[in-house]
This record gives structure tokens, sequence and C-alpha cells, in this order.
């Protein structure tokens, strides 16, 4: 009776003695590959699952045998130890089951003091480890949207901001570099009026893409209002920045963005700035670069200014 409830068990059950020997598995473990053979009681375990991995599971094993005392392995820790396909019905983007293993000291004779057996138990923990995943990627979708502008695909104005902050206290602790290139689209009003929001949309879609191709990987570039951007240079002296600001400047105004029969050409006013011991905080520095913006916007537009005190 015993014996059919353990067979009948959705847990795989395997009985190895000191050796590591097999000596019994249940029905569920009969799904592993290996337990098709017919030979494979009486075989050490190691030879029977290649798969196992043997100093770590020998070690695992001997404290079972020597301590009396279980030992564990999660699917978290360790994906599985059995190779086998899962039995859920789920579609996971693994094959295998995943699992939690329980190894237990057995003392299979009466008033036996020494454990002789190894009972190991195989659990099927695939959909935790499923649902665990989707959970995973969707909070990575969730952290990555929550800080992306939608139209632009580029950094929000929260996340832009929030990043400012801490390379701006970085800069003020370690004495580093740090510019920052604010940008206004000329007359965008104007393009709305004349070729309609959407294709004012795929103006501002386009002019993201073009500066983001233009920049480092550690730049931080960002939609800060509605058609204006910023980008925040670490480790970048006014002089590296003014040069990067005018580079774009010109690409931008040679940049032609088609939508439907139309052919677009914009152009972006600019205002540069770089952290200096004057500025005491980061809204210091924006306000600057804003000055400096609204001078390129009098001075004609399609203009990149530095800020100057005074
Ligand atoms: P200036 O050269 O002085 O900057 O002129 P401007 O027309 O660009 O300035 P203004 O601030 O008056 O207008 C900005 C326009 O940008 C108005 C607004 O409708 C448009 N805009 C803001 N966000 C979006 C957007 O997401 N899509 C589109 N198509 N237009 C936008
Ligand atoms: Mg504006
Ligand atoms: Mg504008």
């Amino acid at each position: 009776m015993h014996s059919l409830v353990v067979e009948s068990l959705n847990t795989g059950v395997l009985l190895i003695d000191s050796d590591y020997n097999l000596v019994y598995f249940n029905h569920f473990m009969r799904s592993h590959p290996a337990l098709k053979r017919p030979d494979v009681l009486g075989k050490n375990i190691f030879e029977v699952f290649p798969e196992l991995p043997k100093s770590w599971m020998t070690r695992k094993l001997q404290g079972v045998f020597m301590l009396d005392s279980p030992a564990f392995s999660s699917w978290e820790q360790r994906q599985f130890l059995f190779k086998m396909q899962h039995t859920r019905p789920i579609t996971t983007n693994s094959e295998f089951m995943a699992q939690n293993i329980s190894m237990l000291p057995i003392k299979s004779e009466t008033g036996n003091s020494e454990v002789d057996h190894v009972c190991i138990t195989v659990e099927d923990a695939t959909d935790v480890y499923f649902y665990q995943e989707k959970l995973k990627l969707t909070l990575a979708e969730l952290e990555r949207s929550n800080r992306t502008d939608g139209l632009t695909q580029i950094a929000n104005r929260r996340y832009w901001e929030e990043r400012f902050n801490t390379a701006f206290l970085s800069a003020v602790r370690y004495q580093e570099e740090l510019s920052l290139i604010l940008f206004d689209l000329d007359k965008f009003k104007q393009i709305n009026d004349t070729y309609g929001h959407q294709a004012g949309d795929k103006v501002l879609i386009e002019s993201a893409a073009l500066i983001q191709s233009m920049l480092r990987q550690h730049d931080v570039f960002g939609r800060y209002g509605g058609e204006e951007f910023a980008i925040l240079l670490p480790n970048t002296q006014l002089q590296g920045a003014y040069e990067l600001a005018e580079r774009i400047r010109i690409a931008f105004a040679n940049q032609v963005v088609n939508y439907k029969t139309d052919s677009i050409q914009a152009t972006l006013s600019i205002g540069v700035v770089s952290y200096h011991s004057g500025i005491r905080n980061y809204d210091d520095m924006l306000t600057r670069a804003d000055m400096a913006l609204y001078q390129s916007k009098r001075c004609g537009r399609n203009k990149t200014t530095i800020y100057q005190a005074g």
C-alpha cells in the first residue's frame, strides 16, 4: 500500500544507497530518458544521470549521510538537477523542468544508528519559475517605459532630471567636468501649422534619432519639453560641448524629414553651459543654459550660444 502511494505521487522519488547506487525510483521519474533503460537499478547515479553536478552533489550527499540531516536545492540556485521535460500545462522559454530537490536521510533497519540510504525528491517548480521569469520581464519593461518618452523613445523629462541631479552631485563632489546642451526647435508651431501635427510628430521622432546617433554611450539625452531636448555630457569641457552642439545644429539643418508628399526642414537653437564653482545647483545650470538658448533665438535662431555671465 505504501509503495502504491509513493508510486502515484506527482513528485519524483529516488532512493540511493551509501555508494550512490540507484535502488528505487517511482513512476514520476520514469519520464526521465535515462530511466527508460531496463538495467539502471544498482548503477551509480552519476553514471545514470551524467547531467548531475557531481562534485557539488557529492558534497551535499556526504553531508546527508554523515550528519543525518537533509539537504536541499531550489530552482533558483540550480534550475534543475535531473534533466527532464516539465509536466506543467504552460509554455516556457525553457523546455526543462525547474526543480526543487530534497535529499533526506533514511535509516532502513530499525535501531540502525547509521544513515544507509538517501531519499531524493524532485518537485516540478516550472510554473513558479515561469511566472517569476514573466514577472521579471514585465518589471523590466515597466521600468523602461517609466523613464522613456512615448513619442521619441528617448529619456523622458523626469528620468533625465534624475540623471542630471546625480551627475551634478558627482561633478561637485569629485570636481569632474560636466556640460549641458539645451535645444529648442525653431518655429515649430509653424511646422505644425503648415504640415499638420502628425508631420510635426515625425519631425520630433526623426530629430531625436538623428541626435541620438551622434552621441556617446555616457551622454544622457532627454526630451525636456514639447520640442525641447537636452543632453548631459559627463566628463566634457565647455569647448567639447560647444563643438558637439555645432555638429548637431549643422546636421540638423541639413536633415530632410519626408512626410507624405512634403519634405520638411527645420533648425535648432542651442544653449551650452558647463559646470563651474559659481553654479550652486542643477537648477542654476539649467537656467543658464536656457538663457544662452534664448540668446540664440534673439540672434536669429539656428545658432549655438555659450552661456556667459552677465
Ligand atoms: P521658437 O522658434 O521661438 O521656439 O518658436 P516655436 O514655434 O517653436 O515655439 P512655441 O513654443 O511657440 O511652439 C512650440 C510648438 O511645439 C507648439 C506646440 O504645439 C508644439 N509641440 C509641442 N509638443 C509637440 C508634439 O509632441 N508634437 C507636435 N507635433 N508638436 C508639438
Ligand atoms: Mg519651446
Ligand atoms: Mg521652439
